[in-house]
């Protein structure tokens, strides 16, 4: 055996192992889904006409604005029990104050998307000032989870604060391969309410749309509180959860290590 295939060998074990999943009746994660900004520039029907090829009751979960350790923690920890895999759009801010945050979401199989660095209305401000959001979000999500500073995205999946981008921007984002993810339906968790509010709100839009990407904010403490019962109705109604990763990513983040 050559050292490359060994190499191979062992990424392809610890792969298997990173896959299954202690508890037996957990929701688990059903796929996994390549997405490349070619055939899917923009994604979300909140914002853009396409979205991603899902199957009735299938959902893709996202987390938008952290990180932010206390409730962020309470999410990956819910995820973990189910044994589900999500997408976190950071705020490079946030990444780059809580770097062992961001690398243990990475370390438990999740996506990391990009959010901006400092979540402006994109949309009213200049378009250079734009583009250095985009490029030192990036920057600061990249040296949180590699130590190394790059306006390349290791997973080229971006969403604008509030969903509020000009057509400048989504040709920058487009010309550079990165996808832009609006979603499909969310959960309201911006405004006052309780949790059990929230989730009845959200399992409600849910049951109506069958399907869809799903907008949470990781740092809401209602969101954190409502995961564990968010996900056993995921289970108990039949909903399957796709991972979404980068089109031809190694199906594991085991760079991220
Ligand atoms: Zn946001």
């Amino acid at each position: 055996m050559t050292a490359g295939a060994l190499v191979a060998t062992v990424i392809g074990i610890a792969s298997t192992d990173a896959a299954e999943c202690p508890r037996k009746d957990a929701l688990g994660t059903s796929r996994i889904l390549g997405v490349d900004a070619k055939t899917y520039p923009r994604v979300g029907l909140k914002s853009f006409p396409q979205t991603l090829p899902l199957a009735d009751r299938e959902v893709v979960l996202t987390f938008d604005d952290g990180p932010n350790p206390p409730t962020t923690s309470k999410v990956l920890a819910a995820l973990a029990q189910e044994c589900v895999r999500a997408t976190f759009f950071l705020i490079g801010l946030h990444a780059s104050q809580h770097p062992d945050m961001v690398k243990r979401i990475a370390r438990e199989g999740h996506t990391i998307g990009h959010h901006t660095f400092s979540h402006p209305f994109m949309a009213r401000i200049p378009f250079d000032k734009a583009r250095s959001e985009i490029d030192r979000g990036i920057a600061a999500d990249e040296m949180a989870l590699h130590g190394v500073s790059t306006t390349t995205p290791s997973t080229p999946f971006f969403r604008f604060p509030y969903f509020e981008g000009t057509q400048a921007q989504l040709d920058l984002l487009q010309s550079r391969g990165i996808a832009v993810f609006g979603s499909d339906l969310w959960a309201s968790d911006w405004n006052e309410m309780t949790p059990e509010q929230e989730l009845k709100l959200v399992t409600e839009r849910l049951a109506a749309a069958g399907k869809g990407i799903i907008l949470f904010h990781d740092p809401k403490a209602r969101t954190a509180a409502i995961m564990p019962a968010f996900l056993r109705y995921l289970r108990e109604n039949g909903f399957r959860v796709v991972h979404v990763v980068a089109a031809g990513a190694p199906q594991k983040n085991a760079d991220a290590r």
